[in-house]
């Protein structure tokens, strides 16, 4: 008798996600659907089922996973996605759904850096006065708002889709992003210092690595404390994590 398959909610949006939803493709013990939350329009989409959109908060999701008959959640969202990871959390102890959370490893500062290190988008607007005149803004368009009230800088951001809001000279570009091509961007704009969240990764550290041969100061804008739970750094770890669930739940021989 074979196993029935299990029903696994990839909560999406990031490279890793995407690399799990094509690891576990192929799986016939599983049935992967990833959502993503529908705000950029997804240049690739994963192997699967495909949702997109809310929940509608924790009791949303934990509706969604009843619905669906949901036996395993990973939560491979961006570490700065702490609402819905807070939300995947939520639902999952109110359902009893074990529940995974992949987070790449943050970047750590190494010799030459100079950063400075913030607790969120706010707290960064307020420190860019004192350190320059030009700044580069690595964050996503919702995250400007604090930036626009700043006087007399001039500001650069760099996002995937276009803002709302005005006062920016805006780069409209999607990583990865080579060192060649961030330290020529850097010195083309005369940039005199960098703003940027811990996102860690491969894809934006570029810009991280140029400001430090540069001598620029970075605002580094720390990461939201994780949820509690188990939780992945890479690929591997998560497989083997969805692998011990699955064997976990297969009926005995
Ligand atoms: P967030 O602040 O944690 O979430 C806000 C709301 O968006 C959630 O409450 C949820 O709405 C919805 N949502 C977020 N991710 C979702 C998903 N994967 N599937 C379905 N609904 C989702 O999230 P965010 O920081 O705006 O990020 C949105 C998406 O962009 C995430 O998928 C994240 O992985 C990706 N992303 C974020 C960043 C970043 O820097 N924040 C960078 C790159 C990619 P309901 O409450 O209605 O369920």
């Amino acid at each position: 008798m074979t196993a029935p398959e299990i029903r696994l909610l990839l909560l999406g949006g990031t490279t890793e996600s995407l690399a799990l939803a094509e690891a576990l493709a192929g799986d016939r013990r599983l049935t992967v659907i990833t959502s993503l939350a529908g705000r950029t329009v997804a240049h690739r989409l994963p192997p699967g089922e495909v949702r997109v959109g809310g929940f509608g908060g924790a009791p949303g999701l934990a509706a969604y996973l009843r619905e669906r008959g949901i036996g395993l959640v990973v939560d491979a969202t961006h570490p700065f996605a702490a609402t819905i990871s807070r939300n995947a959390a939520q639902a999952c102890r109110e359902t009893g759904v074990p529940r995974l959370q992949m987070l790449r490893p943050a970047w750590s500062r190494e010799a030459g850096d100079r950063w400075l290190e913030v607790p969120d988008v706010t707290a960064a607007a307020a420190a860019l006065p004192g350190l320059g005149t030009t700044a580069f803004l690595a964050i996503g368009r919702q995250e400007l708002a604090p930036f626009a009230a700043l006087k007399g800088l001039r500001l650069i951001a760099r996002m995937v889709d276009p803002p709302d809001l005005a006062g920016f000279e805006i780069i409209l570009a999607r990583g990865p992003f080579s060192l060649a091509d961030e330290r020529t961007l850097l010195e083309n704009a005369r940039v005199d210092v960098v703003v940027s969240k811990n996102s860690g990764g491969d894809a934006t550290y570029a810009k991280i690595a140029a400001a430090r041969r540069l001598g620029l100061p970075v605002v580094m804008i720390v990461r939201p404390p994780p949820e509690a739970g188990d939780r992945a750094d890479s690929l591997d770890a998560a497989l083997s994590w969805i692998s011990t669930r699955l064997t976990s739940s297969e009926p005995p021989h």
